[in-house]
Order: C-alpha cells, then structure tokens, then sequence
C-alpha cells in the first residue's frame, strides 16, 4: 500500500507558520516591524493576556489599498523585494512576505487599513487562515492588525507557551529593542488595560533614558566612527557604568536588533585591563552599512546577521571603542541635559503611580552602635553558629556600616583555635594554609562565596532569613524586561531577606535587606540577581534560590585584592572548613589547590 500523501493546504501552512511564529512575542515583533517598515511614526501596541487572547498593533503607516490588503495575506506576497538581486539591498526589515500568512493560519485575525490618497478603509477578517472577509470599513489611514486567540487551531503549541509573566516578558524584550533602534518612532505599549510604556519620539539618548533609566545612560561615552565601510555609532559605558550590574546590550545593523557574538569579543576586547574579567560593559552600538554588505537572509526567527568582511568591521569597532574609552577616561561623563527629566519617564503615565513607601525600621536600630546584642546581630543574624565571636565578620566587609567603629577584641571559639592558622596572604588573593601533606593555596573570593552562598541558601529553604529595615528605603527602576522578571522573583527575595515594594511601573523601593548585607549596593546587587534569573524566573523554587543566592554571594563576597588580615583570614578558612563542599563554588570553580610535600620534592629534584 501507498503510504506517502500530500499534506492539507491547512496542515502545510500551519507548520510554515511555526517557523516564523513560535510565540506572542515574534507576533508583537512581525506587526511592528511592519508598521516601521510602512513608514508610521507612531506604533501602538495593546496587549491582553501576554498576547494569548489579543494582540494589536496599529500604526499611521502608508497603508494599503484593498488589493494589496488581500494579497498581503498570501504566502511569499510583499512589497518589498521583486527579484532575487534585492535581497542583496534590503532596507527593511520584512522580505518573505511570510508573517501575515503564518500569522493568519494559527489566529482570528482582523486588519483594518486605509491609504492617505482613499476616502473609505478596507477590512479584512479570516480565522485559521480561512474564509477571508472583506468589507469597506471607516478607519483612520494607517493599519490596524488584532491577532486573536493565538493557536486556538493548534493547541498543542497553545499548551508550550510559558506563563503570562515569561511569555510577556518576550514581548518587553521585543518591544524594547525595536523602541531602541527607532528612536524617532512613538510607540506605547498596553498590558491588561494599563498603559506601560509611552515612547514620544525623541533622540537616541533620550529614548535610553526612558528605557533604560537616568542612571545607565549617565554613564554612557559616546561612539562615532565613519569609514568608506562602515558607519558605527551609538554609546557605551564607562568603566564606573561597566561595573554595575544589569548590563544593557544592544547592536543594531540598518536599524535592526541583531546578536553577534564576535562583534560583542570586539567590544569586551576594547575594556580589556580596564574592568575586570566579570564585568560587563553596557552598549548601544549602531552600525550603518551598504545592505549589499550584510546578509540577514538567515531564518526569520534569528537576530544574526553575516556581514561580508567581519574581521575589518572588527577591527574598526574595537579601535572605536577603545578611543572612545580612552578619550573619556579621565573627563566627566557626558551631560546627557536629563537634569529636568523625571527619572521614570517611560512610566510616568497609569493611575496607580506609586506613593512613597511606609518607611518601617527598627527604632532600637543602631548601625553605630557596635557592643550589645544590637550590635553583634548583624552578623549573627547571618545565619553564624553563635558560639562564634561574630564582630571580626565585620572587618571582612570594608564598607559595611560599621568600618568606622573601635575594632572588637577578636575570642576565637574553641573549634576555631584548633583549625591550623593561615600562613599569610599571598596577592591579596590566596590564603595560604599548612595541610598535613603539603600547602593549600584558597582563593579568598571564591571562598567567601561558598560561605555566604550556603548561609543565604539554608536561610531562605528553612524560611528564617533575618531582614533589616533601611531607615532610609532606597529606590530605583528597572528596565521593562528586568521588572518582568522581578515581580516573579518577587516572593523569592522576601524568602532570602529582602524587603523590596513594587511602586509599579518599573520602580522598585528596597525598605529592608538580608541582616549582614547592609551597605552594600542593592541597586546593583538587586539587578544581578535578576539579570542572572532573566532566562528561567519560572523555574522551581530550589533552582531559582540557588540562582538568586549565588548571585547575592558574588557580589558581596570579599574581593579578589582586598588584604586581610591574619584572624580575618583565619575566621573564613573556619567557616570554608564549616561547608559541606568547601573545595567548589556552587558554580563549580575551584576553591582550593594543594602543593603536595612530594610534588614539591620532585621540583627539588
Ligand atoms: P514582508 O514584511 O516580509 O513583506 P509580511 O507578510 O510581513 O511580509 O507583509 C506582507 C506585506 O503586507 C508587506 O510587504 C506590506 O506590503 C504589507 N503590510 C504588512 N503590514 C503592513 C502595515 N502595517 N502597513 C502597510 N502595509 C503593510
Ligand atoms: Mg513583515
């Protein structure tokens, strides 16, 4: 028996359609690269239900005509290529004519669209791709496209999407690097009825400030590079931007987003020496180039983008960025003349705007006071076992509160004593210990983050995480896909100690803090923990803890650099000794190496 059979139009154009639509997210990302590509200024997105049930965009584009408004929704139909020599010069984004079709085929979608030049609009109606519908219709010129039920023909595609949070956080993403890349562009953004983003057109800068915050784009140096190949230009940070957590980067090629790996070694290259090795520099980096020059012929879901002769773009990006580096290293950063911008702008809009915080803090609090049970709980409190003298933990952090107060007389435990003592440090990196068989060299940061992160780990699993209320909250924003991820982080921060309120929109009002982690910079500390949760902040508990406390460890662990002294050095190989795994980090790196007797032997010949 014959078993090969053709597949129905339906069955066909359903699976096309997965190739181009795996998500609301690429729906948000097709419709308005569309409206861009139309010519709109203005965008406006309304989203409900993380684009399970609506998705609409509409623009003040060109239009189309009822014709074109028919053809649009045939597979390989565009405007915008005839011959294959175009593809060699494209200036926009869509080609294939592939995402109305596959979008069609797995929605009810309607469009609504009118030309400048005609009196009347047409609309065009179909579900699953079926039955199209067409009727004149009163509208404004420009576009409208409602994408409804997304999948409902195909459920099991329905069932893999994520959460709302997840599945809404892709569409920030999007959302985000298209509102970077067309600055000039307006666009809003509606969730579940409450406006979330309200873009005017405005300058490159600007539209980082409004996206990204004051703070990020404070810290940014200009770029600007123009050779007969290329046109670079755009912002990175500077050295103080480089260290903070909740790294922003973006490359764009002829206004699109696009990743590339190689490009991105350039830009770290240019830091290099200058940050160190797990610092992060944030940039915006424009590149404007003869489109015969790339090729973004790749998979429609795929941000990269081959470019005809990398190592030369290569070079002249990483010369870029180096001067730029170099010019500014020893200047003020550049006034951005936000002084008169409200911090939030993005969300200045919505009714519930938050009021400040209620300020609760312990009256009995003292940072000052370093005698008493007040005093010492600060580090008790950080989960140490209390026959431990604990106010030498202090010392460990140089600026934590307490760094100006009379040093407490160090009593070492018992158990403490008997451990053998550390030799001396060596490159205010490595402590080095005698061992029965040899010489142990640990690595300070390393060890230290081993010791907090399993603290911060048994504190949050056995629900006893010590919290201390800041007399003074601090707030800050958060980009649209990092608040995303946060209000789904949100109970695991309070599980680990902290105290955060969510103002909406995107602020985020820190009024307490693990006990222990006073003085250190929460904005940053805060960021990371949710930069490094942004791929998974669904996941299970125990795995999203762990993420978040590694995070916590890392940046408050002592540093690499930092000299120690004899009985600092001593307390944290006790309480390194204390773990249960004290030759890993939790990531895996190595804490310890032992020199052996014979190894050294051998050297000795
Ligand atoms: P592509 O963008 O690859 O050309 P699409 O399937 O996304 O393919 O769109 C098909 C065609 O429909 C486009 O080439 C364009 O002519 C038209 N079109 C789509 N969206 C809009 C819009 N918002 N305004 C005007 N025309 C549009
Ligand atoms: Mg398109």
């Amino acid at each position: 028996m014959d078993r090969i059979q053709l597949l129905s139009e339906t069955v066909a154009s359903q699976i096309a359609a997965g190739e181009v639509v795996n998500r609301p997210a690429s729906v948000v990302k097709e419709l308005v690269e569309n409206s861009i590509d139309a010519g709109a200024t203005s965008v406006q997105i309304v989203v409900t239900d993380a684009g399970r049930t609506l998705i609409q965009v509409t623009d003040n584009g060109q239009g189309m005509s009822e014709a074109d408004a028919r053809l649009a929704f045939q597979r390989h139909a565009t405007s915008k290529i005839r011959e294959t020599d175009d593809l060699y010069n494209l200036t926009t984004f869509g080609f294939r004519g592939e995402a109305l079709p596959s979008i069609a085929a797995v929605s009810e979608l309607s469009l609504n669209t009118r030309t400048a030049d005609s009196e009347t609009g047409v609309q065009v109606s179909m579900s699953g791709g079926q039955d199209m519908q067409v009727e004149p219709c009163v509208c404004d010129s420009g576009t409208t496209f409602r994408v409804r039920n997304l999948f409902f023909n195909v459920p099991a595609r329905r069932k893999f999407l994520k959460g709302n949070q997840t599945e809404f956080g892709h569409i920030m993403t999007e959302v985000e690097r298209v509102a970077l890349a067309h600055p000039e562009v307006s666009i809003e953004l509606f969730h579940q009825g409450q406006q979330l983003l309200s873009l005017p057109s405005q300058s490159l800068r600007n539209r980082i400030v409004s996206l990204c915050g004051k703070k990020t784009s404070q810290s940014l140096l200009p770029v600007e590079v123009e050779t007969s190949v290329v046109r670079i230009n755009g912002f990175v940070s500077n050295l103080e931007g480089s260290r903070q957590r909740g790294s922003q980067q973006f490359f764009f090629v002829n206004g699109r987003f696009m990743r590339h790996p190689y490009f991105h070694k350039a830009v770290l290259q240019a830091f290099e020496g200058l940050i160190r090795e797990s610092d992060q520099p944030s940039y915006f980096l424009f590149f404007d180039i003869a489109p015969d020059q790339i090729d973004v012929n790749v998979h429609p879901t795929k941000t990269e983008v081959k470019f005809q002769d990398e190592p030369v773009i290569w070079k002249i990006l990483l010369a870029a960025v180096r001067e730029t580096v170099g010019k500014f290293e020893e200047m003020p950063t550049i006034d951005f003349n936000v002084a008169d911008m409200p911090e939030i702008p993005a969300f200045e809009t919505g009714s519930n705007s938050g009021n400040m915080p209620k300020v609760e803090y312990d009256p009995n609090y003292n940072p000052f006071k370093t005698s008493g049970s007040n005093g010492n709980s600060q580090y008790s409190s950080y989960g140490q076992p209390a026959k431990r003298n604990t106010d030498d933990w202090t010392k460990l952090y140089g600026d934590v509160q307490t760094r100006d107060v009379r040093e407490p007389e160090i009593e070492y435990g018992n158990d403490s004593a008997a451990a053998p003592a550390p030799l001396g440090q060596l490159a205010e990196r490595y402590i080095l210990m005698p061992t029965t068989n040899g010489l142990k060299l640990v690595d300070q940061h390393r060890a230290h983050i081993r010791v907090l992160f399993d603290r911060f780990i048994s504190q949050a699993v056995s629900q006893s995480a010590p919290s201390q209320g800041l007399l003074f909250p601090e707030m800050f924003q958060l980009s649209p896909s990092a608040y995303q991820t946060f209000t789904s982080l949100k109970q695991h921060f309070e599980e680990l100690g902290f105290d955060l309120s969510d103002m909406g929109h995107g602020a985020v009002a820190v009024q307490g803090v693990p006990a222990g982690f006073e003085g250190h910079d929460y904005e940053n500390a805060i960021k990371g923990m949710i930069e490094e949760c942004a791929e998974d902040a669904s996941a299970n508990r125990e795995s999203v803890l762990r993420t978040m406390a590694l995070s916590m460890a890392r940046s408050s662990a002592i540093p690499s650099g930092r000299h120690l002294s004899s009985d600092e050095m001593k307390q944290l190989a006790a309480e390194l000794d204390a773990c249960d795994i004290p030759t890993k980090t939790p990531d895996g790196q190595t804490i310890s190496v032992v020199l052996t007797l014979e190894e050294l032997s051998k050297r000795f010949g």
